[in-house]
């Protein structure tokens, strides 16, 4: 019964952040006919002054006293992990049977989106690796209910009976709108399993700080909020379960002293907590946009912590198998090294290469690693490897480089020469062979013929054709 309760703790929660402003409607016609980019939505909201989202828990879950005893060895004063943890992450856009959605979705969009989570991320040490995107077209799925039919663990139930789900990787799904249920149609941005490697997300939401909050989520942490409306005082003053993030109300823009500030305008009092303030930048705040956007938000050091302990202690048994390694950042994700050739430096067969934003790359010599050929920032994709260069990523190490690329040797062109052997003497008796042959593998050619008089033909390069008799002896 206790394990019971323990395994539905763990694995049912979900959270949840509701939507409710009817401007977004607006919104969602301005992405449809292209007229608004989906990672200018932050910056439209607040420039709109649209407030349309609060985060809202699924009050289902029930362990937050055993969180208490748990939290004494976990996420309070424990030696720091020095590691660097590497996550693949995969994207699912859910569209209509016919492959259709309203607002389209790009790669470009999805490597912006893993650029978005390196970003936020990489301060912690944890790093993600795009591991490519795919499309579930079905109709009935591409919208998530809360409760009901076509909630979003079926969801996940179903892309594994399609085979389409990837236990390797942090699964993303991009859904088309997540609904309270059937008969609450209210809209909300974001669903993540907490703990967990899987979140469903409103595609208006995909970059936006809406997605770290999620991914937040994956790795065990709690609204900044979370305890304050619980009636035990220990859960009010552990408030999310990290040291250093500001106790907080849940609160509305209308709490706010004026837009975007984060002080209140009437200080809240409880189990001997007053309250001026709300991390109004904290991911892990209420979304209360446009207080919060990717331009401003942060997770604290103390959630940092938390998250690579949830990490290091495998909170989440998933965690395990969606982990790279840390080289693996280093290979793009599209090209071809075989192509590349020695001495082939005009560009083209150098440009085949992507890599994924939301780093600073440097191509270094690769025996000279101080010497910078090439750099890039965050928000760009570089796509080249030079020869004889090898990778910093600066968010990963200043002074180690990987991959040095030495481009293969240039193959020479085959050709094809006719010989007419005629055996001991020159007659009317002979045979004729097509051998082929490399300019540079001449003797190879002359072990190939026929013993005795040989008519050898070679087209020159200019295509004509030069003739020489030979004699070979045993
Ligand atoms: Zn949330």
């Amino acid at each position: 019964m206790k394990k019971a309760r323990k395994v539905v703790y763990t694995l049912i929660l979900t959270l949840y952040c509701m939507n409710p402003s009817i401007a977004q409607e607006k919104i969602s016609d301005l992405l449809r006919t292209n007229t608004l980019e989906l990672k200018e939505v932050e910056s439209y909201m607040r420039t709109n002054n649209i407030i349309p989202l609060s985060c809202e828990e699924d009050h289902a879950y029930g362990g937050d006293v055993d969180h208490v005893k748990r939290a004494k060895t976990f996420g309070f004063s424990t030696k720091p992990i020095e590691a660097v943890y590497v996550f693949n992450v995969y994207f699912h856009i859910l569209n209509d049977n016919n492959g259709y959605r309203d607002i389209p979705i790009t790669e470009e969009h999805i490597l912006e989106a893993v650029s978005i989570l390196n970003k936020s991320f990489n301060p912690f040490k944890i790093f993600f690796k795009y591991k490519g995107y795919g499309h579930i077209n079905n109709t009935w799925r591409s919208v998530v209910y809360l409760g009901g039919n076509r909630t979003f663990n079926q969801l996940i139930d179903y892309s594994k009976g399609i085979d389409k789900y990837r236990s390797d990787s942090f699964n993303i799904f991009i859904a088309s709108s997540i609904r309270r249920s059937q008969y609450d149609q209210t809209r909300i941005a974001g669903v993540a399993n907490k703990p967990g490697i899987n979140t469903v997300i409103d595609d208006e939401y995909l970059l936006t700080s809406t997605f770290p909050h999620e991914i937040g989520h994956n790795f065990n942490l709690f609204h900044t909020h979370h305890n304050w409306n619980k009636n035990n005082c220990e859960l009010v003053r552990r408030n999310d379960f990290v040291e250093d993030t500001l106790p907080s109300v849940p609160y509305s823009s209308d709490d706010l002293i004026d837009g975007c500030s984060s002080e209140l305008k009437e200080i809240r009092n409880k189990c001997g907590i007053e309250i001026r303030q709300v991390p109004s930048s904290n991911f892990m705040s209420s979304n209360v946009m446009p207080c919060r956007s990717l331009d401003n938000a942060l997770f604290t050091q103390g959630q940092g912590k938390r998250m690579r302990l949830s990490i290091h202690e495998q909170i989440s048994p998933m965690y395990m198998g969606t982990q790279n390694s840390v080289e693996s950042l280093y290979e793009p994700f599209k090209g071809n090294y075989d192509k590349v050739v020695v001495d082939d430096s005009s560009d083209s067969d150098n440009t085949n290469f992507k890599f994924q934003k939301g780093f600073d790359y440097e191509f270094v010599d690769c025996y000279d690693t101080n010497e910078v050929e090439e750099s890039f920032s965050k928000d760009e994709i570089p796509n080249i490897h030079p020869p004889y260069t090898a990778i910093k990523i600066l968010q990963i190490s200043s002074e180690e480089a990987f991959k040095c690329h030495i481009p293969r040797e240039e193959q020479e062109e085959e050709n094809e020469r006719i010989v007419i052997s005629f055996g001991a003497i020159i007659g009317n008796n002979y045979t004729t062979h097509k051998i082929k042959y490399q300019f540079s593998k001449e003797k190879e050619f002359y072990k190939r013929i026929p013993l005795g008089f040989n008519l050898i033909k070679t087209k020159n390069k200019y295509g004509q054709t030069v003739q020489k008799m030979i004699y070979k002896s045993q």
